[in-house]
């Protein structure tokens, strides 16, 4: 991965360049930048976050994974921390496209999985597509929160989403990204399977009531995250398998890495995830095994 946004990287004009590839280089780099790294970033190169965030959307772009439409999409979105985290398309072959995973869901989710609560601003290098918009309109702070498209001003997402359909029409006060308290709790010894709880502890799922977390073990052992992040129009919705594999993608690793995957779920609700997230992985690499436990 590094390679490749080196080679991104040499396309920069010299000052960033320089500054940004100090950052990548680090083997620890994992598609994001620390509030402390975008301030000194943004003062040295005398740009205003947004203005820099579309500066560094060639590299989000590097991310993507496109192996049916070969269209990379990169997007970057800021959080109210002041850090800015990457995201691009990631898509499936041979599973259908409702599987794909579009660039501005995965940079929402990269933040929300890194711990942001809410986000002020999101940065594209293509206008975002209805189903983006709907994604977006689910987020806690949805009404505040402003897209910057090339060569255009910041404008609020309600401006390219106007009467919108949202959570509060489905009496609900609490958008993806807010606070959330399922304590749901289960004895393994299997540190994989507390890592799959505590990813459904996360996740979001106020139409369902499924509350839904994946936990992926890498060949280097370390472990990505996703929790289930459910949208009012339904079809949005991500599941967590999706959310994983962003978190995967982002720390630079890649699909054949997988060892091992759990998925937990809870029982009173009233959907389920386990035969997508079985059949996608199966397409992935037939060799991974699904681990599944319902709480
Ligand atoms: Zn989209």
């Amino acid at each position: 991965m590094t390679q490749d946004l080196l080679t991104v990287l040499s396309q920069f004009p010299a000052t960033l360049a320089k500054q940004v590839e100090n950052i990548i280089i680090d083997p620890s780099f994992s598609a994001y930048f620390t509030s402390q790294q975008v301030e000194q970033l943004t003062h040295s190169t005398d740009m205003d976050t947004q203005t820099l965030a579309q500066h560094l959307l060639p590299l989000a772009a590097a991310y993507a994974y496109t192996p049916i439409s070969d269209f990379r999409v990169g997007a970057i979105v800021l959080g109210e921390s002041g850090a800015l985290y990457f995201g691009a398309n990631i898509e499936f072959s041979n599973v259908q496209l409702g599987q794909t995973i579009h660039a501005e869901q995965a940079a929402i989710v990269h933040a929300w999985m890194a711990g942001e609560k809410r986000l002020t601003d999101i940065i594209i290098d293509t206008p975002p597509c209805g189903h983006c918009r709907q994604f977006m309109n689910e987020l806690s702070g949805a009404d505040t929160l402003h897209i910057t498209l090339p060569g255009k001003e910041a404008k609020k997402l309600h401006d390219y989403l106007p009467e919108a359909f949202g959570p509060l029409d489905l009496g609900i006060q609490t958008g993806l990204m807010g606070e959330q308290s399922h304590q749901v709790h289960a004895e393994y010894s299997d540190p994989l399977k507390q890592e799959a709880i505590k990813a459904l502890n996360k996740s979001y799922a106020p139409y369902s009531n499924t509350f839904s977390g994946i936990a992926i073990e890498l060949t280097d052992q370390r472990v990505s995250l996703g929790a289930y992040a459910e949208n009012a129009a339904f079809n949005p919705s991500l599941p967590p398998l999706q959310v994983a594999l962003v978190q995967l993608r982002m720390h630079g690793s890649a699909f054949n890495d997988i060892k091992r995957v759990v998925l937990a779920e809870t029982k009173s609700g009233k959907i389920t995830h386990l035969d997508d997230t079985r059949s996608t992985l199966q397409k992935i690499d037939p060799n991974i095994q699904l681990e599944y436990i319902q709480i």
